[in-house]
């Protein structure tokens, strides 16, 4: 019986073709974590007839793309914007429906706060960052010739997928942030356009990335102006793909091993109250320094891989100021002695009538350690509440609620040397070899892009690789 071969790309998007090889198949999957990678991997196969059951620690599923209410202060878990370049987090909207929940946010811009005085930094960069002051007319002239590069290579890079940059240079992930934007435009550009910006949405210092990220998104941003957030909060997506699918949560998976049967290889997986799920398959969607402790047994490109992966922490702290205060976004720059990097000050939404303003102030990276090594990240507005009362007249007569969020693992850090490796992990993961061998498939942002549409991607392709298998299984079985 010969039998048409597909991508995995084709088989993610015809779910048919893939049910109508495994029907009578049955095959089963466990989905440990329903951030929104584990979610759109589990859509996937759920689509494609597969038996699926979703596993989430917390009470409450999302992970970093939720919505989270603390007394009258309503804030996010992770996410706040949703980029408009995320091609499988675009599929995924358009299957469920849910395009008239996208909010369009049009031209972003902070005030980045020097100690030299003020500028303007947009997001999603224009012409006007040539007015950035400070900037010599030579960095000027680069940065016209840097925005034509980035727009050119746009067809060349997949923004949900860093590296996709090693295609086009592969000696991006060697190369800091810091010291390629440095040699492409000049240091002005890094301190007053690149840098404020990094650290203020990403939490991280150029120096300690690779050019990855900036490589792969910013040609889809240069000549772009709107960026979307989600109606009703950003736990949408998340809450709808849970409504159609099998989840428990409060049920935090503690190992994954193999079982072989009778040449028969299936996956257990182990959960805190001792209960032990059997499955087919197995889709490891947890944060990726976690998932090394799932794994009993990790073999070579999985275990390096499993062992590289790092995240940055993340403080921040919201106020409910019974003042009403104008909107205002500020970024801070590096050479301002402020444990602030971003500060927000915005309507609040309270379910009465107070607070009026609610402010978002997100620690620098350099306060999250020092957060860190005080030992005081439960209670991270004592490090901030100086700040603030210089800044606000009678700060403390008008807050009347305090939020404070640690995030332990914000982003995953794409280090210099993590693409190769990640490259190399993706090679490994999708060997046909291993098709009847270890049947534990990993997806999230570390395996992907560090945003909430790359996890996305990443869980429609690890939903592809368990299909390929499913496929390959059955034709075995046929022949
Ligand atoms: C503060 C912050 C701001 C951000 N801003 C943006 C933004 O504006 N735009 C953007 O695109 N991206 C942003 N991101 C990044 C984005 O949120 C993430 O990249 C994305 O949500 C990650 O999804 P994920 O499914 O890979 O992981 P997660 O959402 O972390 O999901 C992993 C899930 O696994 C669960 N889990 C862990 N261990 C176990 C276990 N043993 N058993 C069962 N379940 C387990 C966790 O509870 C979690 O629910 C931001 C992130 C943060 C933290």
């Amino acid at each position: 019986m010969t039998e048409k071969l597909y991508s995995a790309d084709t088989l993610a998007r015809n779910p048919s073709i893939v049910a109508e090889r495994q029907r009578g198949n049955g095959a089963s999957v466990v989905v440990i974590g329903s951030g929104i990678a584990g979610l759109t991997a589990a859509y996937r196969l759920h689509q494609a007839g597969l038996r699926v059951t979703v596993l989430e620690a917390a009470d409450t599923v999302g992970g970093r793309m939720g919505d989270r209410r603390s007394g009258e202060i309503a804030f996010n878990s992770g996410a706040r914007l949703v980029y408009p370049f995320g091609r499988a987090f675009n599929r995924l909207i358009a299957d469920l429906a849910l395009g008239d929940a996208l909010i369009p946010l049009r031209k972003l811009s902070a005030r980045c706060v020097t100690s030299r005085g003020d500028h303007l930094i947009e997001l999603m960069p224009t012409a006007r960052s040539l007015l950035t002051p400070g900037l010599p007319m030579g960095e000027r002239l680069a940065l016209i010739a840097h925005a034509m590069r980035m727009r050119g290579q746009r067809g060349r890079v997949d923004p949900d997928w860093a590296i996709s940059a090693l295609d086009v240079d592969p000696a991006a992930d060697q190369l800091t942030l810091a010291d390629y934007i440095r040699g492409e435009i000049g240091p002005h550009a890094l301190a007053s356009l690149v840098e404020p910006v990094f650290r203020s949405t990403r939490s991280f210092n150029p120096e300690t990335l690779s050019s990855l990220f900036y490589r792969t998104t910013v040609p889809h941003l240069v000549g772009e102006d709107t960026v979307h957030t989600l109606r009703g909060g950003m736990g949408l997506v998340c809450h709808t793909l849970a409504g159609q699918l099998e989840v428990r949560t409060g049920a935090r998976a503690v190992s994954v091993e193999h079982r072989c049967e009778a040449d028969v290889v299936r996956v257990a997986v182990t959960l805190a109250d001792g209960a032990t799920l059997e499955a087919d398959h197995v889709v490891c969607a947890v944060e990726g320094s976690l998932a090394g402790a799932l794994i009993r047994t990790p073999q070579g490109a999985e275990r390096e891989m499993l062992a590289a992966v790092r995240y940055n922490a993340l403080g921040v702290v919201h106020y409910g100021f019974a003042q009403p205060l104008p909107a205002l976004m500020q970024f801070a720059s590096r050479d301002l002695p402020s444990r602030i990097s971003t500060f927000q000050q915005m309507p609040a939404a309270p379910a009465s009538g107070r607070p009026l303003t609610q402010l978002y102030c997100q620690l620098t990276p350099e306060a999250v350690e020092e957060a860190q090594q005080r030992g005081c990240t439960d209670d991270i507005d004592t490090l901030i509440r100086a700040e603030l009362r210089a800044r606000i007249p009678d700060f403390d007569r008008h807050v009347v609620a305090v939020v404070n969020q640690w995030i332990p693992r914000k982003l995953p850090l794409f280090a210099p040397g993590y693409g190769e490796r990640l490259r190399a992990f993706w090679r490994w993961q999708e060997d046909p070899a291993r098709a009847s061998g270890r049947p534990v498939v990993y997806c999230g942002d570390w395996t992907s892009q560090a945003l909430l549409t790359g996890a996305c991607a990443s869980g429609e392709r690890a939903a592809a690789i368990v299909l390929e298998r499913v496929a390959s299984q059955a034709k075995r079985t046929i022949s």
